[in-house]
């Protein structure tokens, strides 16, 4: 008998009838043995209706007083959400009992709307499962030192799931979810997409950064440094299907290279939209000068991903780096106001409709000239690289937002992404 954590994404939890079949699916792991704690998503939809009534009522400018009160409110999908499902789970006849984030407590520094988790205490979980029923808890949301309600960023249920599976030491998460696993990249944008059958934490953690959308990226770090087995799976086969078929299906999240592994040198393409290109043009040349632009923006809590910096001419050289869309503007009104009078240069430039894509492999650790190939690809399709960034086992390019979906699917072909694993 083993310990397992469920997590079912907001499609699952779409409607009545969803629920009954994810109560009739968690019902079948606990009859088959298991202790089981569920951590449902709220109703697909929901998050985003509470939201927009938000944001029908309050002003443009955020404070830490809104941010608290947003929370408050998106916090109550997820309250819906446990209700239901134990109820769902004492019709099917099984002892079920659900807890909201502040209940368990699920604890979290006071970061609204993007909060993290610091501890989960498991003693109430682990008596109730003692006693042999089934526990549900909120996704997405915890409690502060204080007590106000948190939230952890869209598609932090995923991070709670992991956090819970984490504290109660339990032998597999599984994240049941509207795909049914980690493809080679976006299906939707390269048919020929496979599914792998396992995938290791770095690659996962790569893939899920850069926009491979399937995993909260946060959830991923959590899974790799509590070292908890992860893993996706569809939450549309029939509730019904043998489990141990079920128990096999999906991609595995795995600490260890397998062999298998180490064949494939890049394992997927990740790509991503969402964020813009910043230039400072024309600042001096001399120690500091990164600390300056990129430490205030550290200070704004604003994250920058790719970064370069050109070679200088005169004393002078250009300073480039990416962040998300979403703080595009306020970055910019930082810099004008804040540093570029200080580095004597009035010159920034931006470019938002740009696009980041990425070959992510642990099999690069061990190959040369992956990245040549890489570039190589993009030039037969006459694709300008305006930055490049690399790591052990991944390397990035941003280029024109326009051919994202060529540069992807010229990848996936270039290293045979199409054809079935060895
Ligand atoms: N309901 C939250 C959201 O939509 C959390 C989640 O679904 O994981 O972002
Ligand atoms: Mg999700």
């Amino acid at each position: 008998m083993a310990l397992i954590v469920h997590k079912y994404g907001g499609t699952s939890m779409g409607s009545t009838e969803r629920i009954r079949n994810v109560a009739k699916r968690v019902a079948k792991w606990a009859r088959a043995g298991h202790q089981m704690v569920v951590v449902p998503s709220a109703m697909s939809g929901e998050t985003n209706r509470l939201l927009g009534l938000a944001k029908e009522l309050s002003p443009a400018r955020s404070s830490d007083a809104l941010l608290r009160e947003l929370d408050m409110l998106a916090s109550t999908g997820e309250q819906v959400s446990v209700g239901l499902l134990a109820i769902a789970l004492q019709a099917e006849g099984l002892e079920a009992v659900s807890y909201a984030g502040w209940q368990v407590p699920v604890r979290t520094n006071s970061a609204y709307t993007k909060a993290r988790i610091e501890s989960i205490e498991d003693k109430k979980v682990r008596a109730d499962l003692a006693a042999g029923k089934v526990v549900v808890i909120t996704g997405f949301q915890g409690v502060d030192e204080k007590g106000n309600i948190t939230t952890l960023g869209r598609g932090g249920s995923d991070t709670s799931a992991v956090a819970v599976a984490a504290a109660m030491q339990a032998a597999e998460c599984l994240i049941y979810t509207d795909v049914d696993g980690v493809y080679t990249t976006d299906p939707r944008v390269v048919p020929e997409a496979r599914r792998l059958s396992s995938v290791s934490f770095e690659e996962m953690l790569e893939m899920a950064s850069m926009g491979s959308k399937v995993l909260q990226i946060r959830s991923v770090e959590f899974a790799g440094k509590y070292r908890v087995p992860l893993r996706v799976l569809s939450s549309f086969t029939p509730w019904d299907i043998p489990i141990e078929e079920e128990a096999h299906s999906g991609t595995l999240i795995t600490f260890e290279e397998d062999e298998q592994m180490e064949q494939a040198v890049v394992s997927g393409i990740a790509f991503n939209r969402d964020e813009a290109k910043i230039s400072v043009l024309g600042v001096p040349d001399k120690p500091g000068i990164a600390y300056t632009i990129l430490g205030a923006v550290a200070d704004a809590n604003i994250e920058v991903d790719v970064i370069i910096q050109n070679i200088s001419k005169d004393g002078k050289t250009d300073f480039s780096f990416t962040v998300h869309r979403n703080d595009y503007a306020r970055t910019v009104d930082l810099l004008k106001t804040k540093v570029l009078p200080s580095l004597g240069t009035d010159q920034i430039e931006g470019d938002t409709r740009i696009c980041k894509v990425s070959i992510v492999g642990i099999g690069m650790r061990s190959h040369v000239g992956i990245a040549s190939k890489m570039f190589r690809a993009l030039s037969e399709e006459g694709i300008n690289i305006q930055m490049i960034s690399t790591s052990e086992i991944k390397t990035s390019v941003v280029i024109d937002e326009k051919y994202m979906e060529l540069a992807v699917r010229a990848l996936h072909r270039a290293f045979d992404l199409d054809q079935p694993e060895s």
